[in-house]
């Protein structure tokens, strides 16, 4: 796959200002809810706005979004306010239907960019399109999948893409709704430095408090927009009623927002940055030393017919190690992942010498 040359998916009078901010409700549900929400986030200078029009649901019977009748509306919101309206499409039907109704900017939602046939089926469906499109990360943690939709909307010629990070589901649900896991859209930026970045704080959240701080945290790694769920009547919404807020609540959180300078020259944390380079090489040369020893190990085990695995010993490991973090400062969650990932890369390499043949 050829590298890809991202185009602007700044439609003409947004300010390119970092937070590009897109709001609206969850799901349209009535012309009335629609026209309120919109024209209270106008007053407030929002000028992207979204809205649900079909809802994927975890389960049937649940309210699956208003459908086509929901389309009018948007284009009442776009005559009213001047507004640019945008809505989510999982299928080829959705899209003609948006394009039809003149949506300006459409985004694939995380179930459907997990899904390979889908997006393609999207993509094969703006073939000739120049519209800007946002993909959402997969519900699942996984960066490939991700960077796969965005290549397959490239190859039908939609230049003017974008990411959203909505967090990722998980099975131990404590703080958030979906894990942020900020590693992966950190390494979405460097892997394709020139693709916009949006955070989705209400989908990562899932609560009203965490909206404000997960939009300081996404500004502070220098996303350059925020998708945020925002409702005339947050507690009567018809779907996800715990992470909306008012138009006046949303003006609140976004005048709170410190930005931080991107452009702002580095020239004074050059030595820092030295340092770190330095600090770095040491770690690196530690490593391989720890796992020449664990490769000798590995050697003597063959030789005494042991085991690889010596469970008391890596528990101890884990156990002192983890301690030992812990009067350095260090967060000793931390410690434990890292120990973890050592080990198991010394495992690999003591493997590695069981299955050689003897010389
Ligand atoms: C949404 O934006 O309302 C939505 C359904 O989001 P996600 O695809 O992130 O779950
Ligand atoms: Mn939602």
């Amino acid at each position: 796959m050829e590298k890809m040359e991202f185009e602007s998916i700044l439609l003409p009078g947004i300010n390119p200002k970092r937070p590009i901010v897109i709001a609206g409700p969850c799901s349209a549900e009535s012309e009335e809810q629609v026209l309120e929400t919109a024209k209270g986030l106008a007053s407030k200078g929002i000028k992207l706005f979204r809205a649900g029009i079909w809802k994927p649901r975890t389960k049937p019977g649940g309210f699956e979004g208003i459908g086509v009748i929901g389309l009018p509306w948007l284009k009442r919101v776009k005559e009213e306010t001047g507004m640019y309206v945008t809505t989510e499409v999982a299928t080829k039907d959705h899209v003609f239907e948006a394009l039809k109704a003149g949506v300006d900017l459409l985004w694939i939602g995380a179930r459907t960019s997990a899904n390979p046939f889908a997006v393609q089926e999207i993509a094969d469906a703006l073939k000739g399109v120049d519209i800007p499109v946002l993909i959402k990360n997969p519900v699942n943690p996984d960066l490939e999948l991700w960077i796969g939709a965005f290549q397959r909307l490239y190859n039908a010629g939609i230049h003017r893409l974008g990411a959203i990070h909505r967090g990722f589901s998980s099975y131990d649900k404590k703080i958030y709704r979906n894990l942020p896991l900020w590693h992966i859209p950190i390494e979405l930026r460097r892997r394709m430095p020139n693709l916009p970045i949006f955070c989705d704080p209400s989908h990562i959240g899932g609560k009203r408090e965490l909206i404000a701080p997960l939009c300081q945290q996404a500004m502070d790694l220098n996303f350059d927009g925020l998708m945020i769920e925002s409702h005339r009547d947050p507690d009567a919404a018809w779907s996800d009623a715990f992470q909306q807020i008012t138009p006046d609540v949303l003006d609140y959180v976004l005048n709170l927002l410190v930005i931080r300078d991107s452009t702002q020259s580095t020239e004074s944390l050059a030595e820092l940055r030295r340092q770190i380079d330095g600090i770095d090489e040491q770690i690196l040369e530690l490593l391989a030393k720890r796992m020449r020893v664990s490769r000798e190990i590995g050697v003597y085990k063959k030789e005494h017919n042991m085991p690889i695995l010596q469970s008391p010993r890596y528990s101890e490991i884990l156990e002192n190690r983890s301690d030992m973090g812990k009067q350095m400062d260090l967060n000793p969650d931390f410690i434990r992942e890292m120990l973890k990932e050592i080990h198991e890369e010394s495992v690999r390499q003591q493997m590695i010498i069981m299955n050689e043949e003897k010389a």
